[in-house]
């Protein structure tokens, strides 16, 4: 397998010391080549400060751990998140905070019980022009050649008076042609996306974390086939068809896992068993605080009350070793 990659979450400057011994040191010794570092709010934004939550990455910093990626043979991909989780449940992030205007759904209660995370509005004509020197912020800084879009799990999607006579899969595409525009067309980067919105879970089999059930997937027939599609499954499965399906639909496709040791097993299984050319890897993915998951990945121990970190290390090194064997 060529990429085998893990994806982080950096909350800021108190996460960069971290971030900066797994890119140099931990990483490579497991096997990985690439780093998926969603930064989202956590950047000191300079064109547009109000965007950046509190005690952000200094852009000399990024630079330092593109530095340290390059010095030890890591890909390091920045990534921001698109489209969804602007919000978690009724705490919006830096760029809904001072941007209340671009909220997709203001008038949905978000403390109610249900409500998982705010979107931003793919059609808001000003929404593109800021998060876009966003992105090119990010990748200066990181001397990217890759970006990340997020853009999983968008369940708040046509609401707004301005989207809501366009279907769900139209504004879907629209939004990743936008990003892919700018991304891939000006500024000549790779642009990854996560594959779930592009899933339908009727004829997949997943469940509406992990596929589509808001009408959003026709829009895979809609978006270039250079976008490199992150396949994330996380659930016991005896099968893993998405990864089949965006291969013959022209698409790169990265599979990544998380903590189940049965389901790591079988999707690395399916990659191998459905490879072709396109097929590029494995992803493991962590979703818990990077000073712990750098700790444990380095044998050290980790903080007791995390019940879950030693089943994350667990996965993360479970994926690394079938990806390399
Ligand atoms: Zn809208």
């Amino acid at each position: 397998m060529d990429r085998i990659g893990i994806h982080v979450m950096v909350n800021g400057r108190p996460d960069v010391a971290a971030l900066e011994r797994l890119v140099g040191e931990i990483a490579p010794s497991l096997g990985f080549n690439w780093v998926i570092a969603e930064i989202n709010g956590h950047f000191r934004y300079s064109s547009h400060p109000e965007a950046a939550e509190a005690d952000p990455i200094e852009a000399e910093d990024a630079g330092r751990l593109a530095k340290t990626a390059r010095d030890s043979g890591v890909s390091l991909v920045p990534m921001y998140n698109c489209l969804g989780h602007q919000s978690w449940r009724e705490k919006p992030g830096a760029l809904l905070r001072a941007h209340p205007e671009f909220n997709e759904a203001p008038d949905l209660d978000a403390t109610a019980e249900g409500f998982y995370c705010a979107s931003w509005c793919p059609s808001h004509p000003d929404v593109n022009p800021l998060v876009f020197d966003l992105f090119d912020e990010l990748i200066d800084a990181f001397e990217a050649s890759a970006f990340h879009v997020g853009m999983d799990e968008v369940f708040i999607i046509g609401h707004c008076p301005r989207c809501r006579d366009t279907s769900n899969a139209d504004l879907f595409a629209k939004a990743v042609n936008d990003y892919h525009g700018h991304l891939v067309g000006g500024r000549g980067v790779e642009m990854m996306v996560w594959g779930d919105r592009l899933l339908d879970a009727r004829s997949m089999g997943y469940g509406l974390w992990e596929s589509s059930e808001n009408d959003t997937h026709p829009a895979v027939d809609r978006v270039p086939t250079d976008i490199v599609m992150c396949d994330w499954h996380y659930e016991n499965m005896d099968d893993f068809p998405s990864v089949s399906f965006f291969q013959e639909k022209g698409f790169r496709v990265w599979p990544a896992g998380w903590n189940k040791e049965k389901s790591i097993r079988k999707l690395v299984e399916v990659a191998r068993r459905d490879a072709t050319p396109k097929m590029l890897g494995y992803m493991a993915t962590t979703w818990a605080d990077l000073n712990g998951i750098v700790a444990g990945l380095a044998g050290e121990s980790t903080d007791p009350k995390s019940e879950r970190l030693p089943g994350i290390i667990a996965g993360v090194q479970l994926g690394a070793k079938l990806a390399q064997g």
